[in-house]
């Protein structure tokens, strides 16, 4: 493992949404896309940098629109959901030992037969021990999404930052494909974000960062080298902070 000294930060959490991981139908699981994180993942690991992945499930099934149309009670709905980040979770925990690191699945729901509870000491401690602790289940409550489970993480773990990967380069003042006018941002404080209500991450999300003080870095997982160079201290995607 390299030094410490390479790294613009010591620990972070990376949100990966379901769709990060799905194939070119954006549904299910495609292996390249896995192999793809876990090898980004990987490239920033031996940094020395400490890395608990938050992972999302919309790949699979999301609760709210799950239950619109199949009459299932919605809080049903996002128990589905939330197992539906522990299936992402177990095969991103099998990719990165596949690459030779150690990673531990850690979920907020209790599935005990696959993976550990969350407990916040032991995350800790896997992170020490130089282990890539992969949390599912989200919060393990409903009518939320995995980006607060994300924010509330890098709170509970002391992360410095969410590295919220996504399929576009960063945070645009609208929509670029709808709309000619639309800015990059490369920096961006959370009231903007909030103000403005730029789709980044849930707003309760980017609220709980603003409170805790953790910065939030957007950027686009499908350029290989992207979260390498962030960590690195170059200026990738788009910062909020302070
Ligand atoms: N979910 C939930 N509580 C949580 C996190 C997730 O109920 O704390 C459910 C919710 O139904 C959500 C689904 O799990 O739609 C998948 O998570 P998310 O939509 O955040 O996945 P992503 O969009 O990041 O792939």
């Amino acid at each position: 493992m390299m030094a410490q000294g390479q790294c613009a930060y010591r620990r972070v959490v990376l949100k990966i949404s379901g769709e990060g991981l799905s194939g070119s139908e954006g549904f299910g699981i495609g292996p390249e896309a896995l192999q793809h994180v876990a090898g980004e993942v990987r490239d920033v690991h031996v940094l020395g940098l400490q890395i608990a992945i938050v992972v999302g499930g919309g790949n699979i099934l999301r609760g709210g629109t799950f239950s619109r149309t199949c009459h299932i009670a919605e809080a049903t709905a996002h128990h589905m959901g939330m197992l539906a980040t522990v299936i992402n979770a177990l095969a991103l925990q099998e990719a990165m030992e596949h690459l030779g690191i150690q990673a531990r699945v850690l979920s907020a729901v209790a599935v005990h037969s696959v993976c550990e509870p969350f407990i916040r000491r032991r995350c800790i401690r896997h992170l020490e021990k130089g282990r890539v602790a992969v949390l599912a289940g989200g919060t393990g409550r409903p009518f939320v999404t995995t980006d607060t489970a994300a924010a509330l993480a890098a709170a509970e773990i002391n992360a410095e930052a969410v590295f919220k990967a996504t399929q576009v380069d960063g945070v645009y003042t609208a929509d670029p494909k709808k709309d000619p006018t639309a800015r990059f941002c490369s920096e961006l404080t959370y009231d903007q974000v909030i103000n403005g209500r730029l789709a980044v991450m849930d707003l309760s999300a980017v609220d709980m960062c603003q409170r805790n003080g953790t910065r939030i870095v957007v950027f686009n997982l499908h350029k290989a080298g992207n979260m390498k160079r962030i960590v690195q201290g170059e200026k990738i995607g788009t910062v909020i902070g302070r």
